[in-house]
């Protein structure tokens, strides 16, 4: 399994004293190209769980495998992302590009000083940078609006250049947390089918948090679905269609 989760816990202390398990030993297993879709209502566990899956979070309990090929190496190896280093955590970020709702572009660059911002980080040569960063905006078709500023983009526009952005570094997995909660039904559309492309094209396996079970139909082939932290049903997304087990699906389910 390409990222295998194992009994995950996250608690937070509460003012009042009280414990909040907001992940509540939850085990996923992911394969390599696929469009993971984790569902839930507000508060089910979702942005926790994905933050716990780039540590940006540290868990209180559990172990995050995630498979990789060392340099020089053939076969893969698996390491738990909790026992990294501070330089194997440095290039397991790299390799995770992540997508928000609200897009997190830096207003006072450029389209392409967006999408340049983390080679430059990576230290990559500005020659180099320019090509790359023509290459990402053709993949989401803006390469027209390079010295575009992020204001004078639509919401749909935005994303693309987050989309370009989180792909600069060629991750093997793209976390997308609510990515088309902010925009409208056909923009959604061509968001979901860019992020299918770029899943087909380049095998990165994506794994989506949102609350739209229209979302999950569209792209995901597999879904779990979260509730009070744990996860209650998950599998193929067309067998949970078919037979939803849980009252909560049936009710996701129901509005769709
Ligand atoms: P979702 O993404 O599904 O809306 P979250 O992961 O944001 O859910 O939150 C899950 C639960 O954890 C919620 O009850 C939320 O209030 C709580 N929570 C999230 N972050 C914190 C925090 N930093 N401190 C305390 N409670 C938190």
């Amino acid at each position: 399994m390409f990222i295998t989760i194992k009994n995950l816990v996250k608690e937070y202390k509460l003012r009042n004293g009280k414990i909040l398990k907001a992940v509540d030993n939850v085990d996923l297993e992911i394969e390599k190209g696929d469009i993971y879709g984790i569902m839930g209502l507000s508060g089910a566990g979702k942005s926790t769980l994905i933050r716990l899956i780039n540590r940006l979070e540290e868990p209180t309990e559990g172990e995050i495998y995630v498979e990789h090929v060392e340099k020089g190496e053939e076969i893969p190896v698996k390491k738990n992302v909790l026992d990294f280093d501070q330089n194997e955590l440095r290039n397991y970020r790299k390799k995770t590009g992540m997508i928000f709702q609200h897009f997190n572009l830096l207003n006072s660059r450029s389209v392409g000083g967006n999408v340049a911002f983390p080679l430059e980080i990576s230290g990559w040569k500005k020659e180099d940078i320019n090509k790359r960063v023509d290459e990402l905006l053709e993949i989401v078709g803006l390469l027209d609006k390079k010295e575009n500023y992020p204001e004078q983009l639509s919401g749909g526009q935005k994303q693309r250049v987050a989309i370009a952005r989180a792909l600069a570094n060629n991750p093997e997995i793209l976390l997308s947390d609510e990515a088309t909660s902010a925009l409208d039904p056909r923009t959604t559309n061509s968001i979901l089918d860019l992020l299918k492309d770029i899943n087909k094209r380049f095998g990165i396996t994506i794994i989506l948090i949102t609350h739209q079970m229209e979302v999950i139909r569209k792209i995901c082939n597999k879904a779990a679905i979260m509730s009070d932290g744990k996860i209650v049903e998950q599998g193929g997304v067309h067998h949970i269609f078919a037979e939803p087990k849980n009252e909560i699906t049936k009710e996701f389910i129901s509005y769709v």
